[in-house]
C-alpha cells in the first residue's frame, strides 16, 4: 500500500487497528501534506516504534525518478517516473516569469492519470502507445508531492495543477477525483479546487457526473474539430460521443456550475486551422459560456501532421473572436525536451 493512497479517514481507521490514538493520524497527514515529509524517519514527532511500523507496512515512494530533463531556458522540467511494476509516466512543471504579463509567476504542474491511454487520438504520443493501466489515486498524488518537495527547497510551491499529462482522467474517474480530494483537504495540502484543471477527451457520462458533483475544479474539453467526420478521423472517441452530445454535456455543466468551459484545440496545419473551420466552431459554441485554448500541434513520431504557423494561428483566433468566441493562442513549452503529452515515456518504452 502507498501512503498517498490513504484517505484521512482510512488512515484514522488503520491507526485505530494498530491501537494508536486518532491524533496520530492527523500528525501523519500533516507531516505528509503540510511539512512535505517524504520518508518515515522525518516524522520525529512520532514514537520510534510507530515510525518503524509505518516504514514496514507502507510505501512512501511509489515513484522512482528515472530521468529528468530541463528545457534550455530552465523554465520547464519534465520528470519520467517508473511505477513499482515498471510502467513509465511523466509529469511536467512549467514556470512562468513573474516579470512578464502572462502567467505572473505561476508554477503549473501537469500530471498523468494513466500509464498510456485507451482513447487513441492519432496526434498524441500517449494515444500512440496504447493503454497499460490506471494510476491509483496515490500515484497521482505522489507526482504532486514530488514537485512540491523539490520546490520547497527554493521556498516555492506549485500554484496550478492540470490533468493534462498521460491518460484520460475521466476514464479513471474515481482515482482522479480521490487524488483531488486528498490534495484539496484543508487539513492537508489544502490546494484550492479552482487551481485544478481537468482535461478530458469528452466522455459524456463523466462530464455530467462531474457537473452534478458541482466541484469548483476547471473543466477543459479536447475538441480539435468542429465536424464529426473530421473529429472521428483524429479522435476515435467521436464514434461513441458525437460533438453535439459533448457540447450538450458542457451546457449541462455550465447550467449546474455557472463555470466557464475551456475547449482545447491543437492547431494542425491544413487539418483544423482554416478560417472556415473557425467559423464552424464558433457557430457550434455560440451561447455557451466558454473559451478556446488553441496551441500549435506538438509533432509526434506516429503522426504526420505539422504545427500551424503563428500567422495562421492568429487568423484562426481573430476569426473566432469576430464570431464572438474568446480564444487564446498558447505557446508550446519544452519542445526541446519532448514535453508534450506522452512523448518521453513513448521514446523510452519497449513498444
Ligand atoms: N486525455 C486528456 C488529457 C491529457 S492530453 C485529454 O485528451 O484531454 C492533454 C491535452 O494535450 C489534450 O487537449 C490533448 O488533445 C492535447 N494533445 C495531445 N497530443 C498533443 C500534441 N501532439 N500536440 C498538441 N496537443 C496535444
Ligand atoms: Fe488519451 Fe488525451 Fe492523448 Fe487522446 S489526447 S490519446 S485522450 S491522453
Amino acid at each position: 500500500m502507498h501512503i498517498y493512497d490513504l484517505t484521512l479517514s482510512s488512515l484514522i481507521n488503520m491507526l485505530q487497528q494498530w491501537n494508536e490514538p486518532a491524533y496520530r493520524a492527523k500528525q501523519i497527514w500533516q507531516g505528509l501534506y503540510q511539512h512535505l515529509y517524504s520518508s518515515p524517519e522525518q516524522f520525529t514527532n512520532l514514537p520510534g516504534a510507530l515510525r518503524e511500523k509505518l516504514a514496514e507496512r507502507l510505501n512512501f515512494s511509489p515513484l522512482k525518478v528515472k530521468l529528468f530533463l530541463d528545457s534550455s531556458d530552465k523554465q520547464t522540467r519534465k520528470t519520467l517516473f517508473e511505477l513499482h511494476d515498471g510502467h513509465l509516466i511523466e509529469a511536467v512543471l512549467m514556470r512562468y516569469d513573474p516579470n512578464t504579463n502572462s502567467g505572473k509567476g505561476r508554477r503549473t504542474l501537469c500530471i498523468s492519470t494513466q500509464a498510456g491511454c485507451a482513447m487513441g487520438c492519432v496526434f498524441c504520443a500517449t494515444g500512440q502507445m496504447g493503454f497499460s493501466r490506471h494510476l491509483t489515486s496515490g500515484e497521482i498524488v505522489a507526482q504532486v508531492m514530488y514537485y512540491a518537495q523539490a520546490l520547497k527547497v527554493e521556498d516555492l510551491a506549485v500554484t496550478n495543477i492540470v490533468f493534462m499529462g498521460m491518460g484520460e482522467p475521466f476514464h479513471n474517474y474515481e482515482n482522479s477525483m480521490a487524488a483531488i480530494d486528498t490534495l484539496n483537504d484543508p487539513d492537508g495540502y489544502n490546494f484550492g479546487a479552482r487551481r485544478f484543471t481537468i482535461s478530458t477527451v469528452g466522455l459524456v457520462p463523466q462530464i455530467k457526473k462531474f457537473a452534478d458533483e458541482k466541484r469548483q475544479v476547471n473543466l477543459a474539453i479536447s475538441l480539435h474539430a468542429a465536424d464529426d467526420t473530421e473529429r472521428l478521423a483524429i479522435m476515435p472517441v467521436n464514434k461513441r460521443y458525437k460533438i453535439d452530445e459533448v457540447i450538450n454535456a458542457c451546457k449541462y455543466y455550465v447550467e449546474k456550475t455557472h463555470r466557464r468551459v475551456t475547449f482545447e484545440w491543437a492547431l494542425i496545419s491544413g487539418v483544423n486551422d482554416s478560417p472556415e473551420v473557425a467559423r464552424k466552431l464558433a457557430s457550434r459554441l455560440k451561447g455557451l459560456l466558454c473559451h478556446v485554448n488553441a496551441i500549435p500541434l506538438n509533432p509526434t513520431e506516429g503522426y504526420q501532421g505539422q504545427a500551424t504557423d503563428r500567422q495562421r494561428a492568429m487568423v484562426f483566433k481573430e476569426t473566432l473572436e469576430q464570431a464572438g468566441i474568446e480564444c487564446t493562442i498558447r505557446m508550446r513549452r519544452g519542445i526541446d525536451i519532448a514535453a508534450g503529452c506522452g512523448q518521453l515515456a513513448g521514446q523510452d518504452s519497449p513498444a
